[in-house]
C-alpha cells in the first residue's frame, strides 16, 4: 500500500518512535495534544529521563511533575497523567492496559489517546482520529461533514478503523498522522508529493484547500487584570512577593504575582482602580501592600477560551506588614526561582524583572 511504503521511507525520527513502550507512547500523545512536535521533543526527553517508568512517575511529588511540564501549558494534562499512571500501578500491576475498556477508563485518556496507545504500542486495529487524520480523511474521501461536530469524529473513527490493513495498525495509524502533519497540511497540502494523490477525491475535484469543513470555534474572551510586582525591602531586598494559586481550577497550585481582575478594558485604563483593588484584595489575604500607579510591565496569557491581559504595577510591602498565610505567599529571589512552578506569563515577567534588576 502506497501510504505505508511512504511512511516507512519518510517518517521522522522522533524519540517516542524509537520503542513501542506503551508508557512512552502515552506520555508523548498527552504532550502532543495542542502542542507542536518540535516543542514537545525536549520536554519528552527530559520527562522520560527523570521518570523512566510508570512506578517512578507514580511515586514522584506532583510539584516535580509540574516542574517538568512547565512551559507546555494545559497543566491538567500532567496531573491527569500522573493520576492515571498511579491507577495503572495500583490496579493493573504497572502494565498499561491493552483492553479498550480499561484504558479508556483512565483519567485524561480520550478516544484518540486510547486508540493511539492500543494501535501503536499493541498493534491493535483501533482507530486514532485527531484533527490531522480528520483533515486527511475529509480530503481523501471528499467528505463535507463538519469536523467540529462530535458525530463526525465518531463516523470518521468507524471509517478509519475499516481502512486499517490486517496486522498493520501501528504503522498505518502513524502513517495517516504523519501524512496530515507533513504533506496534507491545513493551508497548503503538497498534493504533488502525496503518496495517495492518484486516489484522492478531494484533489481530483480541486477541493483540497476548502476541505475539511469546520464551524468556527467561539473566540477567546478577553479579561483584564492588574498584577502587583511587590519588591521586598530589608531582609527581603532583591526578592518579589508571589502567591500560590488554589488547589483546584485553572493553573492549580502554580505560583504567580498577586493579581486581580477588573470589569473591562475601560477600567483597565485607570491605574488608580488597579492600585485600590490590588491593595484591598491583598489585605483580605493579610498582606498590606503599597501599590503605585507606575506600570512596570504588560503581558498576555492565552488560554483556549480566555485571554488574560495583565498590566503590572510597582508595589512594596515591608516585612512588618507582611503577615500572610505563609503557605500561600512567599518571597522569591533569583536563587529560589527555579524551585517554584510558574505559568509561562509569570515566568516571563519575573525572569525579565530579575535580569533587569541584576543588570542595574
Ligand atoms: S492528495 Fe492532497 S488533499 Fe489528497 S490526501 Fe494527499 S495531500 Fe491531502
Amino acid at each position: 500500500m502506497e501510504l505505508l511504503k511512504w511512511y516507512q521511507k519518510e517518517q521522522r525520527d522522533l524519540p517516542w518512535r524509537r520503542s513501542r513502550d506503551p508508557y512512552h507512547i502515552w506520555v508523548s500523545e498527552i504532550m502532543l495534544q495542542q502542542t507542536r512536535v518540535d516543542t514537545v521533543i525536549p520536554y519528552f526527553n527530559r520527562f522520560v529521563d527523570r521518570f523512566p517508568s510508570l512506578q517512578e512517575l507514580a511515586a514522584a511529588p506532583e510539584d516535580e511533575v509540574l516542574k517538568h511540564w512547565e512551559g507546555l501549558g494545559y497543566y491538567s494534562r500532567a496531573r491527569n497523567l500522573q493520576t492515571a499512571v498511579r491507577e495503572v500501578v495500583e490496579k493493573y500491576g504497572s502494565q498499561v492496559p491493552s483492553g479498550k475498556k480499561e484504558i479508556s477508563g483512565l483519567k485524561g485518556v480520550g478516544p484518540y489517546t486510547a486508540g493511539a496507545i492500543l494501535s501503536i504500542a499493541y498493534n491493535q486495529p483501533e482507530p486514532a482520529v485527531d484533527g490531522n487524520v480528520m483533515r486527511v480523511l475529509s480530503r481523501y474521501f471528499c467528505l463535507e461533514d463538519d469536523i467540529a461536530r462530535p458525530s463526525t469524529r465518531i463516523s470518521m473513527e468507524g471509517l478509519a478503523q475499516e481502512l486499517i490493513p490486517a496486522g498493520e495498525a501501528a504503522d498505518f495509524n502513524q502513517a495517516l498522522m504523519e501524512l496530515g502533519a507533513m504533506v496534507c497540511t491545513p493551508k497548503s497540502p503538497t498534493c504533488s508529493e502525496c503518496p495517495v494523490t492518484a486516489m484522492c477525491l478531494g484533489r481530483q475535484q480541486g477541493r483540497e484547500k476548502e476541505l475539511p469543513l469546520k464551524t468556527k470555534a467561539k473566540k477567546a474572551r478577553p479579561v483584564f487584570r492588574f498584577a502587583a510586582l511587590v519588591e521586598g525591602t530589608g531582609a527581603n531586598a532583591g526578592k518579589v512577593l508571589v502567591r500560590q494559586r488554589p488547589d483546584t481550577g485553572l493553573l492549580a497550585k502554580m505560583w504567580e504575582l498577586p493579581h486581580i481582575e477588573v470589569a473591562d478594558a475601560d477600567e483597565w485604563e485607570i491605574m488608580s482602580t488597579g492600585k485600590a483593588k490590588l491593595e484591598e484584595a491583598a489585605l483580605e489575604d493579610g498582606v498590606r501592600l503599597r501599590v503605585t500607579e507606575q506600570v512596570v510591565g504588560e503581558a498576555q496569557h492565552i488560554f483556549t477560551h480566555l485571554v488574560w491581559n495583565i498590566r503590572v504595577l510597582a508595589a512594596t510591602a515591608t516585612e512588618e506588614t507582611y503577615v500572610a498565610d505563609r503557605t500561600s505567599y512567599a518571597w522569591v529571589g533569583p536563587e529560589q526561582f527555579e524551585s517554584y512552578v510558574w505559568p509561562n506569563v509569570f515566568r516571563k515577567l519575573l525572569t525579565e524583572y530579575f535580569i533587569h534588576a541584576i543588570n542595574e
